[in-house]
């Protein structure tokens, strides 16, 4: 694993000369008008905004959501008997956005093992959702979008060394490849062996992410069942035991979608919202809770627990 200097990557963009303009963009946005527009990223992108204030904005977004999480780790500290689906993208020492540093991913493998998490399989969870079987305090599911190299050689050393099992989901034209992420920077997916040698550790699941990554409101019926026909045959040929499990790419899906995996015998989906999961939640739409390094120890705390429904519960009373 490269343990090269993480000080470096972890320079905040304060030094933005746009830091005033940021601003004042973000009091405009804060007044353009929220619902039905999609999310933070698309609204600022719509209204032209540049990748710096972007960067800006979100770092200003995070300050405020972890001082939030931070006092709220105070006051609730209680385990209710639900999971928490970790969502991870990039393991690695890079500045690109929704990435997880080495240093501070080995933290919070660290942070679970001392404090008794329960690391399980997706698929166990999913069986004991379907089963309604009761799901132990502090369970805790690991999962990684998109297939990235980082994720063989940064993650999966420790999650051997933590004995920590995950789910890894691949979107399969990319294999052995580069594939742009959210902000159109391509980043190396791993390859065919990389993700053998991962399964026959017998620690990491590989489960459907679609062929080509694609914007899923903008494809037909026609074209997704060709995504998934191939992405299914290529993960038959070339691994031993992948998951009827479905993460929607970048959270998005269209309700016929839904009913077509659901038809197709896909067992559940997971997405991008985030809360806890338990009893009687439905199965194709999982909530995750997405983990980057800017995020902090704070939000990592508050999600693995009833902080983060506390905090969803307050943004949708703000509403
Ligand atoms: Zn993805």
């Amino acid at each position: 694993m490269k343990k090269k200097t993480i000080e470096k990557t972890k320079k905040k963009p304060t030094d933005l000369i746009y830091k005033k303009d940021a601003f004042d963009d973000y009091v405009l946005w804060k007044s353009m008008p929220s619902k039905l527009l999609g999310s933070t990223e698309e609204r600022l992108k719509d209204a032209g905004f540049k990748d710096e204030y972007l960067m800006e904005l979100m770092s200003l977004k995070n300050k405020t959501k972890n001082l939030i999480f931070f006092f709220l780790n105070i006051f609730f500290f209680w385990h209710p008997r639900k999971a928490s689906i970790l969502m991870y993208h990039s393991v690695d020492d890079n500045e690109v956005v929704f990435n997880v540093w080495p240093e501070d991913f080995e933290g919070q493998m660290r942070y679970l093992k001392k404090k008794n998490y329960k690391i399980i399989r997706l698929k166990e969870l999913i069986k004991k959702i379907k089963n309604s079987e009761r799901i132990d305090k502090k369970t805790v599911v690991l999962t990684l979008d998109d297939g990235f190299k980082d994720n063989y050689t940064n993650a999966f050393p420790l999650l051997e060394k933590y004995n920590f099992p995950a789910t890894i989901f691949l979107p399969t034209a990319y294999i052995g490849k580069e594939m742009n992420n959210s902000q159109n920077i391509p980043l190396n997916i791993m390859t065919w062996n990389e993700a053998r040698e991962m399964e026959n550790s017998g620690l990491v699941d590989f489960a459907f992410h679609t062929h080509t990554h694609p914007e899923m409101k903008n494809i037909n019926l026609e074209n997704f069942a060709e995504e998934l026909r191939e992405s299914e045959k290529l993960l038959a040929e070339n691994l031993k035991n992948p998951l009827k499990i479905f993460s929607y790419p970048k959270g998005r899906f269209k309700p016929e979608q839904v009913e077509y995996i659901k038809k197709t015998g896909y067992e559940a989906a997971v997405g991008t919202g985030e809360g806890l999961v338990g009893a009687g939640d439905d199965l194709f739409f999982l909530k995750r809770n997405f983990i980057y390094s800017k995020g902090g120890l704070s939000q990592f705390k508050g999600k693995l627990g009833p902080v983060v429904e506390i905090y969803n519960f307050l943004k949708i009373w703000k509403k």
